[in-house]
């Protein structure tokens, strides 16, 4: 059978006439590349407007009844750029008019937001010479708003197995009212996982601004190293702590599916990039972690009781607490008579006099306290579970600069380490960390 490749490029790769050049340039180089899912137009410059934004601007401005005139002239003239400047034979006139007045006479929030990839497929299919196939006619939402994807499985095979090419709209499909759905914000990484899985790809191909992943936030560390493959688990870890590049639902059409997914730059297409995968190429790198990352402002709540392994239902009293003040937690390291509840205070706002007087009250613990403003560190590796000494050396490295670990945690897969800091000593510890494994040489 031969091999596809699913290709999706997010908004900055599409945002004007150069980055569809560059988007050509790659398609036209590897024939395997026959089904192409765009963002809408992103920004050009940082001060720039991404075009879904301007579109949920024009529908706000309906809702309020205020003119939307000047933001759809906007988008209007981007779209009209792209098509002059690539010299296209393409009027979109028409398609912008029906937009316009469907806007005007109050089209749905959805509805509207669609529009910038519906419009950017048009063109892009146009300029490929692909077919275009719409979103609605492969993707689709049941009853309850989900996506049905069995349905959407079925339609993908049956409309695109015959087509030797395709450009297919990302971001949105069709609810079961047969109206126009999104998914949320970053969706059409989600529309991309979705035609890899259903069409049975080779590879999902994400393009964006960036080469893939780096080990840790280069705000942080200069020059961080890049992660040539990343496990789908390690991926998991890594942007729960805050590293994104992709839509986190666009995960796993394709993890159940077995299809890798290659983040790739449409700026530097020679890079190869950062391959996710199920099972890991274990030559490909020899170090023991595969990255760092962490968040801020986080409240840890330490409860101490002798005995309290042997005291029936105490986690899950302690836990119905949290529930019932409906905060949900991120975490919960236990010792034989410790535990401790980790909570972001996003999550705790002015709940937390009420949880600590309800736990007195409850549990009666041999001590209660509090630290407040920590930062979670996730050191995450699969190689981690084989190789003797990482945790030893993290926390040598931290001993060493002085910094205070106030929480231990590591996950039953053992592919990672959560230390609990002071805020303050956050920066300082992702670097001691990256620096005990990575030499300046390596
Ligand atoms: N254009 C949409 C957004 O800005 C979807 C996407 O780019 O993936 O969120």
């Amino acid at each position: 059978m031969s091999e596809i490749v699913v290709a999706k490029f997010g908004g900055s790769s599409l945002s004007d006439s150069t980055q569809f050049m560059k988007v050509k340039d790659i398609i036209m180089s590897d024939p395997r590349r026959r089904y192409v899912i765009p963002s809408a137009p992103g920004k050009r410059f940082n001060k720039d407007y991404k075009v879904t934004d301007l579109l949920y601007l024009c529908h706000s401005h309906v809702e309020q009844g205020i003119s939307f005139e000047d933001v759809f002239k906007i988008l209007s003239d981007r779209y009209n750029e792209i098509i002059n400047d690539l010299k296209l034979d393409f009027d979109i006139s028409k398609d912008l008019k029906e937009i316009k007045d469907n806007i005007s006479n109050g089209a749905s929030k959805d509805y509207t937001a669609s529009r910038g990839e519906y419009l950017n497929g048009l063109i892009l299919s146009k300029y490929l010479g692909f077919n275009f196939v719409d979103a609605t006619d492969l993707i689709v939402f049941n009853k309850r708003g989900r996506l049905d994807s069995i349905k959407t499985y079925e339609l993908i095979k049956e409309k695109l197995s015959n087509l030797d090419n395709a450009v297919i709209p990302g971001f949105y499909g069709l609810s079961y009212k047969g109206e126009i759905k999104t998914f949320s914000r970053g969706g059409s990484d989600i529309t991309g996982a979705l035609i890899s899985s259903g069409i049975n790809a080779t590879l999902y191909e994400n393009w964006t601004d960036v080469s893939g992943f780096l080990m840790a936030d280069p705000r942080i560390i200069e020059k961080p190293k890049h992660i040539k493959e990343i496990t789908y688990r390690e991926l998991r870890e890594l942007s729960y702590m805050g590293a994104t590049v992709l839509h986190e639902d666009s995960v796993f059409p394709v993890r159940e599916a077995e299809i890798p997914i290659n983040i790739k730059n449409t700026n530097k297409p020679d890079h190869c990039g950062t391959l996710i995968v199920n099972n890991p190429n274990e030559e490909i790198n020899s170090i023991a972690i595969t990255g760092i990352a962490g968040k801020k402002d986080f409240t840890v709540i330490a409860i101490e009781k002798t005995m309290m392994n042997q005291e029936l239902g105490f986690c899950r009293k302690l836990l119905s607490i949290i529930e019932s003040n409906g905060v949900s937690f991120e975490n919960m390291p236990a010792g034989i008579d410790t535990v401790s509840l980790v909570i972001a205070n996003s999550e705790l706002k002015d709940k937390l006099d009420n949880i600590l007087d309800e736990i007195e009250d409850q549990l009666k613990p041999d001590s209660l306290l509090v630290y407040p403003d920590m930062a979670l560190i996730a050191t995450v590796g699969k190689r981690m579970n084989r190789q003797k000494g990482v945790s030893a050396k993290i926390f040598k490295a931290l001993e060493k600069e002085n910094v205070n670990v106030r929480m231990i945690n590591q996950g039953s897969s053992e592919i990672n380490i959560i230390v609990g800091v002071e805020n303050s000593d956050f920066e300082k510890t992702i670097k001691a960390i990256y620096n005990c494994f990575i030499s300046k040489t390596n």
